[in-house]
């Protein structure tokens, strides 16, 4: 569902992220890339939507290419793909609900969303994903006033309400202490689960990447130095 053919990305500073990537990522996988820290890793999460634009190599998110794509294909296809990052972070002073709520513009045409017109159905989405990540009492909550490791669940209720089939997770936790790593962690492999989502995540920990991945993809200065089963990666990498 997504492939990456001869991917390579060089920064206009001369800084090559990425090199030669060759992968395909499955529907309903739950992969981890690690790496050390200018490994590439956001690179690559970044350019499955073309929030970060290669320079060479094709991407394809279910049969449709992202750099053949117009404007208005490069939409659909990001209606596809719900984005969890601290880039786009929560609007602090709104509520929770409106929050997640706001995910649901990334399912509608430019038009609706224009408008912002909610429906019944926007609203009980928003209920049913905030109550998934565990946050049915937070609806009408500021979202500035929720700790670190519930407003990324309020994140990854956003990217649910959009129904995108395909999440992409830059960092989720990195800034989190580890029990509550463990709730955000857990809330994705749920949806991994239960809601056959594809997961493409960006970890530091070999630990956390072995316990809850399928498959893990280790970079190196841009390039790709494991693939494989949690189980097959060795510790010296
Ligand atoms: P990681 O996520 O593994 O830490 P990144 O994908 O952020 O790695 O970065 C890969 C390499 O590309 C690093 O050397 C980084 O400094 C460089 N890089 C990332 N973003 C930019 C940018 N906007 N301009 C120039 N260089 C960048
Ligand atoms: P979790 O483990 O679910 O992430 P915490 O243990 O960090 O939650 O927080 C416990 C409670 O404290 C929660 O009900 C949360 O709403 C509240 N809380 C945490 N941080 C803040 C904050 N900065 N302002 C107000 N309430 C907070």
């Amino acid at each position: 569902m997504i492939t990456f053919k001869k991917v390579s990305k060089t920064y206009p500073n001369g800084v090559k992220g990425l090199q030669n990537i060759n992968l395909t990522i499955n529907e309903g996988e739950f992969v981890s890339i690690i790496g050390l820290s200018g490994a590439g890793k956001s690179t690559l999460l970044r350019a499955v939507n073309q929030l970060v634009p290669i320079t060479t190599g094709d991407i394809q998110v279910n049969g449709r290419s992202i750099t053949q794509a117009n404007k208005k294909e490069l939409r659909a296809i990001r209606r596809e793909i719900g984005l969890i990052s601290q880039q786009f972070n929560l609007v602090k002073r709104s509520t929770v609900q409106k929050n997640v709520l706001s995910g649901r513009l990334g399912y509608y045409s430019t038009f609706k969303s224009i408008f912002g017109l909610f429906t019944k159905e926007d609203y009980e989405r928003t209920v049913e994903a905030l109550a998934s990540v565990g946050l049915s009492d937070k609806l009408q909550t500021r979202s500035d006033e929720l700790s670190g490791g519930q407003q990324q669940r309020v994140l990854i209720a956003r990217a649910l309400v959009q129904q995108a089939p395909i999440i992409l997770a830059d960092e989720p936790v990195a800034s989190l202490d580890p029990v509550t790593t463990q709730k955000v962690m857990d809330d994705l492999r749920r949806i991994n689960q239960e809601m056959a989502k594809t997961i493409l995540i960006n970890l530091h920990s070999i630990p956390l990447a072995r316990e809850y991945s399928s498959r893990i993809i280790a970079l190196k200065e841009g390039t790709v130095v494991f693939d494989g089963l949690p189980e097959a990666l060795t510790d010296e990498r």
